[in-house]
């Protein structure tokens, strides 16, 4: 099925230079960087001299001015190569815009440059031990102390964890009385920062490249004008963000499922079992038939997403459905593709069960499956 998405020569052309750069840079190392927990360092900045960070970026900060198409690339390649524990979409697209949107002219010359050159890494740390989906339960605090902010709390699942130069944590600000959408503000934790510490990576059952961390804050201290935006705005900052993280969970997870789809059908046809290809049984016909249609019903809700939020659209219920809806497709093309390849689909050698492992985490982060469908209810006036 052709695309409907607005892709031009140029835009072919970075795709075709970023696969070629994933199979230089990533193919051959990504599963000893599985057995390490971590992609290393260097890795980011190669990919900001390639242009491959926060290629949206204004000019003046070191940017391309790139429209969203570039970096639906990039998160599309990533995911089809089964590269989703490279978390450069999660800085390009959900991190870095923080700062972008809520940053004053002072913060976005300090630190936008080192996030475009893979000089600053960054995460967002928003889930606490006690408060995942119900965000609003959050502990951590930050109390403004003798002309600096002072943070106390923990983090937990935080993507980028280790590698982070530049956290963006939420933290409450607001009194006991203060109305649960005005009590959160937004901060920039930099590493360094006194009292803030990292535990171990989490060991995950899949994104095992993945640097997922727990980030504690003991009385720590960060500059006055390390606040992102108002005080006080911080929850309403982290709801405007939420379209464009869905949007690309949803992309990435659509790739991811093509992908294997792509895989399974060639190792049907290979596949000999009594006597004949496995694609010649009705089974094997119907299954795959079955997961066609859903990819191509999920091609082109994303794709009409992607449309509309470059129009700057507000496609909120949408962008949940299509998280929910992708996520758990892509689950199930997964494991429907894994069926297919019997045993050895169960082995680590063979990349299908990388997709099968990675595929788990996308219905839960990002906001559930659940969370999704109660805003979606929430929508429908329900
Ligand atoms: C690999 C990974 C990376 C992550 N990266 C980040 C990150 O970078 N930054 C960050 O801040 N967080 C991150 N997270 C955290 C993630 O967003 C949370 O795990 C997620 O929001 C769910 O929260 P929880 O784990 O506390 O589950 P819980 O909120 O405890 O949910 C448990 C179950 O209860 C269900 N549930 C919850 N509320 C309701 C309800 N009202 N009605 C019905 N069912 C409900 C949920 O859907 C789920 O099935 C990451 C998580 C993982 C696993």
């Amino acid at each position: 099925m052709e695309r409907s998405l607005p892709f031009t020569q140029e835009h072919q052309i970075f795709q075709e230079a970023f696969r070629k750069f994933i199979t230089a840079v990533i193919a051959d190392h990504y599963e000893s960087w599985e057995k390490e927990g971590i992609v290393p360092r260097e890795i980011w900045k190669k990919f900001g001299d390639n242009g491959y960070l926060v290629p949206w970026a204004d000019e003046k900060y070191g940017g391309a001015g790139a429209d969203y198409l570039y970096s639906v690339i990039i998160g599309e390649e990533l995911a089809r190569y089964g590269a989703g524990s490279v978390f450069v979409p999660l800085h390009n697209d959900i991190v870095v815009p923080y700062l972008d949107a809520f940053g004053n002219e002072e913060q976005k010359q300090k630190w936008m440059p080192g996030c475009i050159t893979g000089d600053c890494i960054t995460a967002v740390a928003m889930t606490e031990p006690d408060a995942g989906s119900d965000l609003a339960a959050m502990k951590t605090s930050a109390v403004k102390k003798g002309g600096k902010w002072v943070l106390n709390g923990q983090k937990t699942f935080i993507s980028n964890g280790i590698l982070s130069d530049l956290v963006v944590v939420a933290a409450k600000t607001g009194g006991a009385d203060t109305p649960v959408h005005q009590s959160v503000s937004l901060f920039v934790v930099e590493r360094g920062a006194p009292g803030f510490t990292r535990g171990e990576p989490i060991k995950k059952i899949g994104l095992k490249a993945q640097d997922t961390a727990e980030l504690f804050f003991d009385d720590c201290e960060i500059p006055e004008g390390n606040l992102l935006g108002q005080e006080g705005m911080g929850f309403i900052y982290l709801m405007q963000k939420l379209q464009p993280e869905r949007l690309l969970c949803a992309i990435g997870s659509q790739a991811a499922a093509e992908k294997c789809f792509e895989i399974t059908v060639a190792y049907t046809k290979e596949r000999k079992v009594f006597g004949k290809p496995l694609s010649r049984f009705q089974n094997t016909q119907f299954s795959l038939a079955e997961m066609a249609t859903e990819l191509a019903v999920g091609r082109s809700f994303v794709d009409d997403l992607i449309k509309a939020h470059m129009a700057g659209k507000s496609v909120v219920n949408e962008t949940c459905m299509a998280k929910f809806w992708i996520t758990e497709m892509a689950k199930r093309v997964a494991d429907q593709c894994l069926q297919l390849f019997g045993g050895y689909g169960y082995c680590a050698e063979y990349p299908i069960s990388r997709f099968y492992l990675d595929a788990r985490v996308q219905t839960i982060y990002a906001g559930t499956s659940e969370v999704m469908k109660m805003i979606v209810a929430r929508g429908l006036g329900l």
